[in-house]
């Protein structure tokens, strides 16, 4: 196995992490590979019994300058001071054929000195979740986190449900910086080293940014267009913490997060979201939270502090407008407008609160437009002929919107009880639901597995997710 690793990150002052290796492990065994996220980062696989070894943490490539890094956070509003990898390792960064800076990580691969209570390790089911959603939002074109490997450790582990079977799964990320690896910084006046994380992030991520007040710019840019494709396929990331906003704009940290089956605008799936913050409709709110706390953060550094808060203010303002933007293009998409115009906006905001009032079905539904079938999925029917009226009426100045709702709309996500099944399946040593799961999610928007757009039966419908990680 030959990673092309070339580290940046290890060159950073020691301050903004610790270097350690990972905790090897008993007995690993390579369950999913990607091999062709390994192609676009150019890993030279060889024997795949040598890749178990490696992103098990037994094997440290040659390369590697393992490192868990530290960064702070709100965790659901309350704001936590040191946090960092407590069960992560990032093993170094690569440059990938398209020219791209990726780290490779491992998650699960022991205890490190931010571990605080907890074992530094994740069992299999929250392993596999990651990798089959983070690889289905990449497919779906959503900025993500990807999952190179999963293994399974051969050690159990213990969590509330009893004794689980142990594994690691390895991300792949633009980069671990997070709004938390500033407020780290920030909240500890420590300024030299937010002016490094700055212009670091600012080299890493957006060298077009002439300094911080251009890199919140960005950041803010990159969320809103992130949440915005988030609402677009029904995804709920469950918890969007500041250490779980990624400074590059991608999605991160697949804990209790789910795609909706019945459209609700409040829907929370994560059991310890009591307060709903986190719910699908609030996305856009909390990112403009997180924003203001980048930019709390970035604001230390600056000499002029009173500019900066006003330009700064400026930026985190113009959040809910990009927002608003960039969800109104891609719902618009979604019904098969291709540049929204006045009115659209409440012609999309009616279907939804029709799709709301009668539980439809938010994946099926929006499919089913480019068909004669749509209204099957409503009670009150005439409401949506109404609608679909006035629908009919706007689509009569657009060209090939069959095709555009076909491209915008997927036919199958990774719906929270195949997710379940696949998990409960892969426990009991079959691997197959999970291998079923990634091959039909590869290509979303194509039908290649019906049964899997299948709505759950009152039986398989999961209510709640739990970070049981
Ligand atoms: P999360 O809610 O997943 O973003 O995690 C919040 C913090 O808890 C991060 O610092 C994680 O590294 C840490 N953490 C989560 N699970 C564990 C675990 N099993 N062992 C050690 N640290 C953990
Ligand atoms: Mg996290
Ligand atoms: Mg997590």
């Amino acid at each position: 196995m030959k990673i092309p690793f070339d580290n940046s990150y290890a060159a950073l002052p020691p301050a903004f992490y610790t270097r350690l290796n990972p905790t090897p492990v008993k007995d690993p065994k390579l369950m999913a590979w990607n091999a062709d996220l390994a192609a676009v980062l150019g890993i030279e696989t060889g024997d795949l019994a040598e890749a178990a070894q490696v992103f098990a943490g037994n094997t440290i490539p040659d390369g590697a300058a393992p490192l868990a890094q530290l960064y702070a956070g709100h965790q659901f509003g309350n704001f936590s001071p040191q946090l960092g990898d407590g069960r992560a390792i990032l093993l170094g960064e690569v440059v990938g054929a398209d020219g791209i800076r990726r780290d490779i990580q491992l998650k699960g691969s022991g205890p490190t000195p931010y571990s605080r209570m907890g074992d530094g390790r994740a069992w299999l089911g929250p392993v596999l979740r990651e990798y089959v959603v983070s690889e289905a939002m990449h497919a779906l074109r959503i900025p993500t986190t990807r999952a190179l490997a999963a293994v399974t450790t051969g050690e159990q582990i213990w969590r509330e449900q009893g004794a689980l079977p142990g594994a690691i799964v390895t991300r792949v990320a633009q980069s671990h910086l997070r709004v938390g690896t500033f407020q780290v910084f920030a909240h500890r006046g420590e300024t030299a080293h937010l002016k490094t994380l700055t212009s670091y992030a600012i080299q890493r991520h957006y060298p077009d940014a002439a300094g911080p007040m251009d890199l919140l710019r960005a950041v803010s840019i990159a969320q809103a267009e992130l949440v915005a494709k988030w609402l677009s396929v029904g995804f709920i990331h469950g918890v969007m913490n500041t250490d779980n906003s990624s400074i590059a704009g991608e999605t991160i940290d697949y804990g209790p997060c789910a795609f909706m089956d019945a459209f609700h605008n409040g829907r929370v799936f994560s059991s310890i979201d009591q307060q709903g913050r986190y719910a699908y409709g609030n996305q856009p709110n909390i990112a403009v939270w997180n924003m203001a706390q980048l930019a709390t953060s970035l604001i230390q550094q600056m000499d002029d502090k009173d500019a900066a808060v006003e330009e700064a203010t400026a930026i985190v303002h113009a959040m809910p407008d990009l927002l608003e933007t960039a969800w109104l293009a891609a719902f618009a998409n979604k019904i098969g407008i291709a540049t929204p115009q006045d009115g659209d906006l409440a012609l999309i905001q009616r279907l939804l609160g029709l799709m709301q009032e009668d539980g439809a079905d938010f994946t099926n539904t929006f499919r089913a437009l480019s068909t004669p079938r749509a209204r099957d999925h409503f009670t009150n029917r005439d409401a949506f002929d109404a609608w679909a009226t006035d629908w009919q009426a706007r689509l009569a100045s657009e060209t090939g919107t069959r095709a555009r709702m076909n491209a915008a709309n997927p036919v199958v996500i990774p719906r929270n009880h195949r997710i379940e099944q696949m998990i409960e399946a892969a426990v009991a040593g079959d691997i197959t639901p999970f291998e079923r799961l990634n091959t039909a999610l590869a290509t979303p928007f194509t039908e290649t597995d019906p049964d899997l757009h299948r709505v759950p039966t009152t039986d398989e419908i999961v209510p709640a997710t739990f970070c049981g990680t």
